[in-house]
């Protein structure tokens, strides 16, 4: 047996085959060509369907998201035609006799690294789309599947690093527990493998060597055992089989009110990404839902979701939660919540770069379907608006005019919709120091202290190896939570959080006397955070 030290992301145990994943580039071998015809004609079949797929992306963001954001893939398509492009693989397949994929890989390579070091900001930016267009060339010789890793049986999958796009198009059923070489406990994935109770640990160096093998993640002391002694696997069973019962346990409170030991009601609401976990939510109670991460939507498509397509989704989530409050976030898409289809960019500095209302406010179509599909959901029950990483008051009011744009349009096709709050997260450290004038301003406030954590302590929250930095009890983050909420109350409206602060067990008793309104927190934590409001004393 050998044994791996990491850091636990979430406290379960896997048992299971191992699969090592690598990422297309790492599977590109260069192999020598027997017949160098057969791979220049393998290659021009590449080109001609990579070219039939960037037409039909083309068509579809024309008709979903207008000519500006279609335009990319016409950029593209005209580099799949580019000479030097397709002189440089034809010339290395014949002159060095090696395969297409290699050939294609190593162009790619190169022609991306001439852009990324122009000075020009235009050409600068080619270098994402010589590597999109690389990158399906490769797909298309090679038969991946686009959405990367497909499962066909139960594994823990390990691999380098781990986009959430690529966690949620992967079957739950299938993925026992997950091994990261990269990629910090704070993360969007680190996150959602905790809400979707799967054992992760991270800052372990994936080994080839372990393909095939048994291995098991104890996540209660953050180790990987690959080919593990039999006591040792009864061992976590019994382990987990404990875990379990604390849950049947807690289960018990399903009854209970979310109400302190002096009797102060905390609504108790669930953060969910897509309409199936509003079951989990409806199941433990929540008050309602806090936080819908609406970008998980456009995440597991391969193309933007319709205003149709989103309205029904929406209508599906407030129908189900019956009357009780469901507040959902505008798309925080950018920094490591990336879809291929927005074309965006590569950044140097993605955490601090173009996301969220950022984003929005500069595709206003795309954020008017949103803004629409939400203010059709309104008739179904009690439904607000969110917008996230916001900055300043002039964004908020753009937002809003925005807003006010979209139920104009509602109006003039005479669609129902109802009048509805706009809220907006507080998790940057702006946002917090003008929290009195953005109160003014906004309905409500969501504090995400996820974001928060990571911008006012300069700790970048996907790099792991400043996990042991990202202290989300810094006096700094206290101080913050606390400005935040007495402005809010000064102005009158509410103020929720929904960072996984709100599960800290430590913490929970010291937000609430510091007067925090409600808590927002994965349904997987319902019942654990419950059970620690009720045996808090709020105004002692
Ligand atoms: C946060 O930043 O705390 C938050 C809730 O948003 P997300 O984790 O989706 O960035
Ligand atoms: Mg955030």
């Amino acid at each position: 047996m050998k044994q791996y030290q990491g850091r636990s992301v979430f406290q379960g145990m896997a048992a299971g085959t191992i699969r090592c994943y690598a990422r297309l580039e790492q599977k590109v071998k260069r192999i020598p060509a027997a017949d160098t015809n057969e791979q220049l004609r393998r290659y021009e079949e590449a080109k001609w369907q990579a070219a039939q797929k960037l037409r039909g992306l083309y068509e579809k963001a024309m008709k979903e998201a207008g000519m500006d954001n279609a335009a990319i893939f016409e950029v593209q398509a005209m580099m799949l035609e580019d000479e030097h492009y397709n002189d440089t693989v034809r010339s290395l397949i014949s002159g060095k006799k090696i395969n297409a994929e290699y050939a294609v890989y190593m162009t790619g390579d190169k022609f991306s690294r001439i852009f990324a070091e122009m000075d020009d900001e235009y050409f600068k930016a080619r270098e994402m789309d010589v590597r999109d267009i690389t990158k399906c060339l490769l797909q298309i010789l090679g038969g991946y599947d686009e959405t990367g890793i497909i499962l066909t049986n139960p594994v823990i999958l390990a691999c380098q690093e781990l986009a959430p796009s690529e966690l949620i198009h992967m079957d739950r059923n299938l993925l026992l527990g997950i091994i990261l070489e990269r990629g910090s406990v704070n993360s969007h994935t680190a996150i959602l493998a905790r809400s979707m109770n799967i054992p992760m640990l991270t800052g372990i160096s994936m080994e080839n060597e372990w393909e095939g093998k048994i291995g098991a993640i104890d996540g209660f002391e953050g180790k990987l055992l690959v080919e593990p002694d039999r006591e040792i696997l009864l061992k976590l069973h019994e382990m987990q089989q404990e875990q379990q019962q604390e849950r049947k346990r807690l289960e018990a409170l399903y009854q209970c009110e979310d109400i302190t030991k002096d009797g102060v009601s905390i609504p108790l609401y669930a953060n969910i990404r897509k309409a199936e976990e509003v079951n989990q939510a409806v199941e433990c109670r929540a008050a309602g839902i806090g936080l819908f991460r609406t970008e998980f939507l456009y995440l597991e498509k391969d193309g933007y979701p319709t205003e149709e397509e989103q309205f029904q989704v929406y209508k599906e989530v407030v129908q189900r939660m019956d009357g009780k409050p469901v507040v959902i976030r505008t798309i925080d898409i950018g920094a490591d919540k990336k879809a291929p289809y927005f074309g965006l960019e590569s950044e140097e500095n993605p955490a601090m770069g173009y996301r969220a209302i950022r984003l929005c406010l500069n595709r206003i179509e795309l954020f008017k379907t949103q803004i629409r599909a939400i203010l059709r959901a309104s008739m179904y029950g009690d439904v607000a608006i969110m917008y996230p990483m916001i900055i300043s008051e002039s964004e908020l009011m753009k937002a809003k005019q925005i807003f006010k744009e979209c139920e104009k349009e509602l109006d003039e096709s005479a669609v129902p919709y109802k009048k509805i709050e706009q809220g907006i997260m507080i998790e940057t450290p702006a946002a917090v120091m003008i929290s009195d004038l953005l109160a003014k301003q906004a309905d409500f406030f969501s504090i995400g202290t996820n974001d928060l954590t990571q911008y006012t302590l300069a700790v970048d929250r996907q790099n792991a190896k400043l996990d042991g930095y990202y202290d989300e009890h810094h006096p700094a983050i206290m101080r913050m939570i606390e400005l935040t909420i007495k402005n809010a109350h000064s102005a009158g409206i509410k103020v929720s959080l929904c960072g996984e602060l709100a599960t800290d067990p430590v913490m929970i008793p010291i937000l609430l006397k510091m007067g925090m309104d409600a808590l927002s927190v994965s349904p997987s934590s319902l019942f654990a955070v419950r059970k620690e409001i009720r045996e808090c004393v709020r105004n002692s």
